[in-house]
C-alpha cells in the first residue's frame, strides 16, 4: 500500500523525516503569520514568510522524488536564515523569538559546522544592523547583548550536542562495516559495494573484477599452533593484500579465512596481473610458525547485464576449482562469449 511504503521511508530516512516534519510546521506554523501580516499591511514580511512556506513545499517535494536531503537541507537552512533574520529587523522583539527555533532548525537541516556559521551570521548580521540603524532590533544595548549572549550559548551547546551524535553515527557505521580482527570490511559492506559495483557498471561501463582468496590448509595452523597463531596469520594476510593491491581496490572479509577483493577498472587482463603478483606477494611473506602459508584464488570479471550474486558465484566456482586442482593456485574465468553460460567453463 501507498501509505505504508511512505511511511517505511520516513522511519529509514531520518534526514527525509525531519525534512518532512519541518515542511508541515512550516505550512502549518507560518501560513497564519503570512495572512495575518497581509492583513495588517506589512507586506514586506507577508512576503517573507510567503517565501518562506513555498520554499519548504518545494523542498520537500525534492526530497521525496530525488531521495537527495542533502541540498534541501542547505537551501532550507539558507531561506530561513534570511527569512528569520528579515523579520526580526521588521518586527523587532517579536521576531526575535524566532531566532531560538531557527537555531535548532539549523542544526536538524546541515552540518554541525555549517550550521554554527549559519546561526552566526544570522546573529551578527542583526548586531550590525541594529548598530547601523540604532533602535531597530532590539529596545536597548542590554537587550542586545542579553540575545547576542543566550543565542551563542544555544548555539554552541547545541553543536556539541550535533557533533557528538554525528560522530557517534560515523562511528556507529565504521563499526557495523568492519571486521574487528582484520580492520577490513566485512560482508555487509561488500554486498553493499558489490551492488554499487553492479550498477556503476550497468550505467557507465566501468569494468569490475573480483578475486576470491582462501587459505590453503588453514585449519591445520589453527589446531597446530592455536587459534591465537591463526588470528595472527589472518591480520598478516589482510595487511599483506591491501598492501599488495591498489588503493581504489577494496578488500572484504568474506568468511573465515576466506576474503573478497573488489578490483574497479579492471578487465581480464588487469586481473591476472593483479592475481599474479598477489600470489607472489603471497610466497615472499606470508608465514606461519609451520613455513610458508599458500592461498588458493577465483577470479571474476563483472559481465554485461549480470547480477552481482551470479557474478560471486562463478568466482566462487574458480576457487572451488583451484582448490580440487591442488591449492596455491589461481583459476579466472574464460572471456565472456555471447551466449555463454557458467557451465562451459
Ligand atoms: P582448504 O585448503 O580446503 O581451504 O582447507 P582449510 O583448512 O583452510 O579450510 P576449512 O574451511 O576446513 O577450515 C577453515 C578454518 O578456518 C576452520 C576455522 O576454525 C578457521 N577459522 C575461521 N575463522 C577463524 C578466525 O577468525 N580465526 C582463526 N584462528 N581461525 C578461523
Ligand atoms: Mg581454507
Ligand atoms: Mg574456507
Amino acid at each position: 500500500m501507498l501509505s505504508s511504503r511512505l511511511l517505511k521511508r520516513l522511519r529509514k530516512d531520518f534526514q527525509l523525516s525531519i525534512i518532512t516534519l519541518m515542511g508541515l510546521i512550516g505550512v502549518l506554523g507560518i501560513s497564519p503569520y503570512a495572512v495575518y501580516r497581509l492583513l495588517e499591511g506589512n507586506y514586506l514580511v507577508s512576503l517573507a514568510d510567503t517565501v518562506i512556506v513555498l520554499s519548504t513545499i518545494s523542498a520537500v517535494i525534492y526530497a521525496w522524488r530525488t531521495g537527495d536531503t542533502v541540498k534541501p537541507g542547505i537551501y532550507l537552512a539558507v531561506i530561513f536564515c534570511v527569512g528569520a533574520t528579515l523579520i526580526a529587523i521588521n518586527l523587532g522583539v517579536n521576531g526575535l523569538f524566532w531566532i531560538y527555533p531557527l537555531i535548532l532548525f539549523n542544526f536538524f537541516m546541515v552540518s554541525p559546522i555549517k550550521a554554527l556559521v549559519a546561526t552566526a551570521l544570522v546573529m551578527v548580521s542583526l548586531a550590525v544592523h541594529a548598530m547601523l540603524v540604532p533602535g531597530s532590533v532590539f529596545e536597548s544595548s542590554y537587550q542586545m547583548v542579553s540575545f547576542l549572549v543566550t543565542g551563542l550559548m544555544a548555539s554552541v551547546l547545541t553543536f556539541i550536542f550535533a557533533y557528538r551524535t554525528s560522530s557517534q553515527r560515523d562511528q556507529l557505521q565504521l563499526l557495523a562495516s568492519q571486521d574487528p580482527l582484520t580492520g577490513t570490511r566485512n560482508r555487509r559492506a561488500m554486498n553493499e559495494e558489490l551492488k554499487i559495483a553492479m550498477s556503476s557498471h550497468r550505467r557507465h561501463g566501468i569494468p569490475y573484477a573480483v578475486l576470491l582468496m582462501d587459505l590453503d590448509h588453514f585449519k591445520q595452523i589453527n589446531d597446530r599452533f592455536g587459534h591465537q597463531t591463526g588470528d595472527q596469520v589472518l591480520i598478516a594476510f589482510a595487511a599483506l593484500i591491501k598492501s599488495a593491491s591498489r588503493q581504489e581496490d577494496r578488500l572484504f572479509r568474506f568468511g573465515g579465512e576466506e576474503f573478497l577483493l573488489l578490483m574497479p577498472n579492471t578487465d581480464r587482463n588487469g586481473l591476472q596481473a593483479a592475481a599474479a603478483h598477489l600470489q607472489q606477494s603471497i610466497a615472499q611473506h606470508l608465514k606461519s610458525p609451520g613455513g610458508p602459508v599458500t592461498v588458493s584464488m577465483g577470479g571474476a570479471t563483472l559481465r554485461h547485464n549480470e547480477h552481482w550474486e551470479g557474478w560471486l558465484k562463478r568466482a566462487d566456482l574458480h576457487l572451488y576449482q583451484a582448490k580440487s586442482a591442488g591449492r596455491n593456485r589461481v583459476i579466472i574465468d574464460e572471456p565472456a562469449r555471447t551466449g555463454d553460460s557458467l557451465k562451459q567453463h
